[in-house]
C-alpha cells in the first residue's frame, strides 16, 4: 500500500504531481491511500473505483485539457474520496483517453457533480460573504467578513477579493482557513470561529460597492432571490429585510443597477462582463443546469455593435465552453465571413446557455428548448444586451427570436427588415445555421445558405458609422 499525503485539503498541484509519480510507477488505484497533512488515513475512501482499474497501463501519455480542468474543481470538494477517484480516472485515461467525454460513465458523472457543486460554492462565497467595518489601532478601518463554506475553496477565491476589493484593507475569516489583505499582499491564517467575527451591519458603503460589483441584480426578483440566496447565508445578510422595499421597483433597479455596475467598474464594462459570466457559470434558475456540463456563456468584445444570439449550446459547445464552435458554429463562421463581417469584432451568445438534450446510449441528442426554458434564460441575455448595447442584434432561428422580443416568432415572416428594440437597438431575424445543415437537397442547402448571407449584409448594412 502506498501512501501519498497532500499537504492543504485544496492542493491541486501536490495531487497532479503524486499522481503523476504514481501512475508512472504503474501503482493501481487501490493500492494508494490518499491523506491530508496530518489527518487519519480513511482507508475506506482511500479504496477508489478498483474494478475500474485496467490490468495493465501503457507507459508515457498526454492527459487532456479537459480533465484537467475537471481535476482542479473537483480536488476542491469536500468529499474524502475525491483524491482516489480523480487517481482513478486519470489511471484509466491512459487505456481511454476521452474517458472525460463519456458523460454516461458513473465515474466521470461523479466528478462532474462534484466539481459542478464546487463551482457554486465559489458562487455562494462572492455573492453571499458579507464585510464589516472594524477599527484598528492607529484608527485605520478594516473590513472583516466570516463564512462557511461547504467545500475547500477560499484560496480560490482569494483573487476574486482582491481584485473586487483593492484598494481596502480586509479579512475573511473561514473555519479552515483566513485571509488578509493589506492593500499590497495576501497573507493567510489559521481558520477562525464565528466569534472571531463582528457583529452588526455590513458597511452600507462597502456592500453597494460590492453589490455593484458582483454585478447580481437576481436579488431583487423574488424567485430568483429565493432561489439564489439560500437561508443559510440571511444571517450574514442584514439587508434581507429589505427585501419587500427592493421587490417593489425591482425592474427600475435592475437598469439602475447595470449603470451603477458600469460606473463602480470604472466605466470598465469589462470588468462588469467578467462578474456577470462567473455568475451565470452557477445558474440554477431553470433544471437545465443540472446535465449540461457547464455554462456556456457569450463570448466577443464588450464593446461590439452587432451581436449575435443562437438558440443553445451544441454538444461540442457544451465541452468547450465556447459558443458557436460545433458544426452549426462553423456555417456560421463561413456566412459571416460572407457577408464581410469581422468575426472577431462581434458578441456572439444563445438564448439558453446550458446544453438541453436526450441520452440516446452514448449520444447526446440536440433537443429544443421549452418556452420555460427559454424565459427562464432571457434574464442572463437581457445582461448581455443591456452590457454589451449593440446597435444590431441578429436572432438566429425562433428561440433566438422568441428570447429577444418576448413573443413567438414566424421567422418567414420577420426576416429581411429591422425590428426596433425599447433600447433604442435594432434586432434582425433569420434562419439558425443548423437549418442550413438538416436540409436533406444540396441545391435548396446553396440557395437557403445564400439567403442566409444575404440577411447578415443587411443586418450590418443597419449598423451606423
Ligand atoms: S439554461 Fe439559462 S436559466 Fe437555465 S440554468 Fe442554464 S443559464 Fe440558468
Amino acid at each position: 500500500m502506498r501512501i501519498a499525503t497532500l499537504p492543504a485539503p485544496d492542493d491541486f498541484d501536490a495531487w497532479r504531481d503524486a499522481a503523476r509519480a504514481l501512475a508512472a510507477a504503474e501503482v493501481p488505484p487501490d493500492a494508494v491511500v490518499w491523506q491530508v497533512g496530518d489527518a487519519p488515513v480513511d482507508l475506506f475512501a482511500a479504496a477508489g473505483d478498483a474494478d475500474a482499474a485496467p490490468a495493465a497501463a501503457p507507459a508515457g501519455f498526454s492527459v487532456p485539457r479537459g480533465f484537467i480542468d475537471l481535476a482542479r474543481s473537483v480536488v476542491m470538494a469536500n468529499d474524502p474520496e475525491r483524491f482516489a477517484l480523480l487517481y482513478t480516472a486519470l489511471f484509466r485515461l491512459r487505456r481511454e483517453p476521452r474517458l472525460v467525454e463519456d458523460h454516461a460513465d458513473p465515474l466521470v458523472r461523479r466528478l462532474e457533480v462534484l466539481a459542478k457543486n464546487v463551482r457554486r460554492d465559489i458562487h455562494k462565497m462572492r455573492a453571499f460573504l458579507r464585510f464589516r467595518e472594524v477599527e484598528e489601532e492607529g484608527g485605520a478601518s478594516r473590513y472583516v467578513a466570516w463564512f462557511e463554506p461547504e467545500h475547500h475553496i477560499v484560496r480560490a477565491n482569494a483573487a476574486f477579493f482582491v481584485n473586487r476589493f483593492a484598494a481596502m484593507r480586509w479579512s475573511i475569516l473561514t473555519p479552515e482557513v483566513s485571509l488578509h489583505w493589506d492593500g499590497k499582499a495576501l497573507s493567510e491564517g489559521p481558520g477562525a470561529s464565528k466569534a472571531d467575527a463582528p457583529e452588526g451591519d455590513p458597511t452600507e458603503e462597502v456592500w453597494k460597492t460590492y453589490y455593484a460589483s458582483i454585478f447580481n441584480p437576481a436579488r431583487v426578483k423574488i424567485g430568483a432571490m429565493l432561489k439564489e440566496m439560500p437561508r443559510k447565508y440571511w444571517k450574514n445578510m442584514p439587508e434581507t429585510a429589505l427585501v419587500p422595499q427592493l421587490i417593489a421597483g425591482a425592474q427600475a433597479r435592475e437598469s439602475g443597477m447595470i449603470e451603477t455596475a458600469r460606473s463602480s467598474v470604472g466605466g470598465n464594462v469589462q470588468a462588469a462582463w467578467e462578474a456577470l459570466r462567473d455568475e451565470a457559470a452557477a445558474c440554477t434558475r431553470c433544471h437545465l443546469y443540472k446535465h449540461a456540463t457547464q455554462t456556456v456563456f457569450g463570448e466577443g468584445p464588450v464593446d461590439a455593435a452587432m451581436m449575435f444570439v443562437g438558440e443553445q449550446p451544441g454538444d461540442q459547445e457544451d465541452l468547450a465552453g465556447t459558443p458557436f464552435v460545433g458544426p452549426a458554429g462553423q456555417v456560421f463562421n463561413r456566412a459571416v465571413a460572407a457577408a464581410e463581417i469581422d468575426r472577431t469584432r462581434v458578441y456572439v451568445t444563445n438564448a439558453v446557455k446550458h446544453f438541453k438534450f436526450e441520452q440516446r446510449g452514448k449520444r447526446r441528442i440536440h433537443s429544443k428548448p421549452d418556452t420555460g426554458e427559454i424565459q427562464a434564460c432571457r434574464w442572463w441575455i437581457e445582461q448581455e444586451q443591456m452590457l454589451v448595447r449593440p446597435q444590431v442584434t441578429v436572432a438566429l432561428g425562433a428561440t433566438a427570436a422568441r428570447s429577444l422580443l418576448g413573443r413567438t416568432v414566424t421567422i418567414g415572416r420577420e426576416r429581411g427588415r429591422a425590428i426596433a428594440l425599447p433600447d433604442g437597438g435594432e434586432a434582425w431575424i433569420t434562419v439558425h445555421p443548423s437549418y442550413l445543415l438538416r436540409l436533406p437537397d444540396e441545391a435548396q442547402k446553396q440557395e437557403e445558405y445564400a439567403r442566409f448571407v444575404e440577411d447578415l449584409k443587411l443586418a450590418k448594412a443597419a449598423l451606423r458609422d
